[in-house]
């Protein structure tokens, strides 16, 4: 072989070899792009707590610990983006895990939990915990039901089948924490990989091989709800609005997960403060557009509910507006706060010659004036911004007779008396 050809050779097989890499790169991230919080629950709790633990002394932090720092390991070569709320056995807040999962922008909030029994030591079964009603939060309800199926079907439980899926209102009435802290923000569950308190299950989940096989499992049914497409909705309202017009209709972009607009027929729901109203779909456009209901509440919300073809709900991600109610409060408030302010300076303004002073004073006034709200305070307003203007002609060197005469003008129109 000539030098010429065995350089183009090597040029071949090198540019192949980068394909080919390529193309496995992305085969074998499939989760790349996503953020996926991993939360091994509790830590650091052994001088207090002497309930999470078996009868042999293994404690539920641990095998959360365990399962969920294997699981993360997988997730990150399948590209995810993941973050763990603790990676040691310490103790993190439920609102800092919370906090942490928002900050990340997670598309999944995973909490990693074992159970125990102090009356029935029997008790040897699977549970993931969504929060709230079903309803309300179908993609955490998706995902939840992925996740105990492969629990059943591959890992060993006494009571295989009793395994389910359940609110966490079930647990206490508020639901629990970490959930109820990031609803807003994405999908999430606790799972409950069987019972530490049952002896045989705490022998299993000592068992590095069986802790091996849990973060499997997890690993295996998050592969499978990415895939399945993370449906979404955008509102089109633009991000200036001060306060929404609820007698406009309000329009939302919605996409499958796959960047087109095939979702289930007859899936498509849009609720204001959690009640329905009119909507209507156009799969040509992809636009959900929803009528909306006047409301005396001085912010709204919206969520908007459908599901794609491969099975996955939107999370329901609430939109929140301030309705023109609300941003007449709002300036009315600013209206006293501004007023305050300017008159604790007042007299400073007028009898120091601080022209900075005076400038900010004569702004707060003008400030509490902005929406020129009927209030009884808008007259001493308007006339202290007078004698504020005068105080500022002795200090200036330009001539700002115009502003004063405008400013007694103005007095005038409206306080005749
Ligand atoms: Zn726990």
């Amino acid at each position: 072989m000539s030098q010429k050809a065995a350089l183009i050779l090597i040029i071949m097989l090198v540019l192949s070899a980068c394909v080919g890499t390529q193309s496995m790169l992305v085969e074998d991230q499939p989760l790349k792009g996503i953020n996926i919080t991993i939360d091994p629950g509790h830590g650091a709790t052994q001088a207090y707590d002497s309930f999470r633990i078996g009868q042999t002394g293994e404690r539920e932090e641990w095998i959360n610990l365990r399962v969920a720092k294997i699981l993360s390991r997988k997730l990150t070569l399948a590209g995810a983006n993941v973050l763990m709320t603790r990676t040691k056995d310490r103790d993190v807040s439920l609102g800092g895990r919370a906090s942490m999962a928002i900050i990340h922008q997670s598309d999944l909030f995973v909490s990693i939990h074992h159970n125990g029994s102090v009356n029935d030591l029997s008790m040897d079964l699977p549970i993931v915990y969504f929060y709230g009603s079903g309803d309300m939060n179908p993609a955490s309800v998706d995902f939840a039901r992925i996740l105990i199926d492969s629990m059943r079907a591959e890992m060993d439980f006494q009571q295989q089948l009793a395994g389910a899926v359940y609110s966490d209102h079930l647990i206490y009435n508020s639901g629990t924490s970490v959930l109820r802290n990031t609803i807003d923000d994405m999908p999430g569950v606790i799972g409950e990989g069987g019972f530490f308190t049952n002896p045989s299950g705490e022998g299993r989940l000592k068992s590095k091989a069986y802790n091996k096989l849990e973060a499997e499992i997890y690993y295996k049914a998050i592969l499978e709800y990415f895939d399945r497409g993370i449906p979404s909705a955008m509102c089109l309202l633009p991000d200036t609005l001060k306060y929404i017009d609820l007698l406009r209709p309000i329009a939302f972009e919605l996409d499958d997960g796959f960047g087109n607009t095939f979702f289930v027929e007859n899936s498509f729901k849009v609720l204001q403060d959690g009640v329905q109203i009119q909507s209507i779909w156009d799969s040509n456009s992809g636009i959900l557009t929803a009528t909306p209901d006047s409301s005396l509440e001085q912010n709204v919300s919206f969520q908007v509910f459908a599901r794609n073809l491969q099975g996955n709900a939107i999370h329901p991600v609430p939109f929140k507006f301030m309705t023109k109610a609300g941003y007449e409060w709002l300036s009315h408030e600013k209206w006293f706060e501004a007023f305050d302010e300017a008159e604790t300076l007042y007299s400073q303004a007028i009898q120091n010659s601080e022209l900075d002073v005076l400038d900010s004073t004569l702004h707060l006034y003008q400030l509490s004036l902005e929406l020129q709200i009927v209030h009884p305070k808008a007259r001493i307003a308007e006339e202290k911004i007078l004698e504020l203007l005068k105080k500022k002609q002795t200090l200036v060197d330009g001539d700002i007779s115009d502003e004063i005469e405008a400013q007694q003008s103005r007095i005038r129109e409206y306080y005749p008396n």
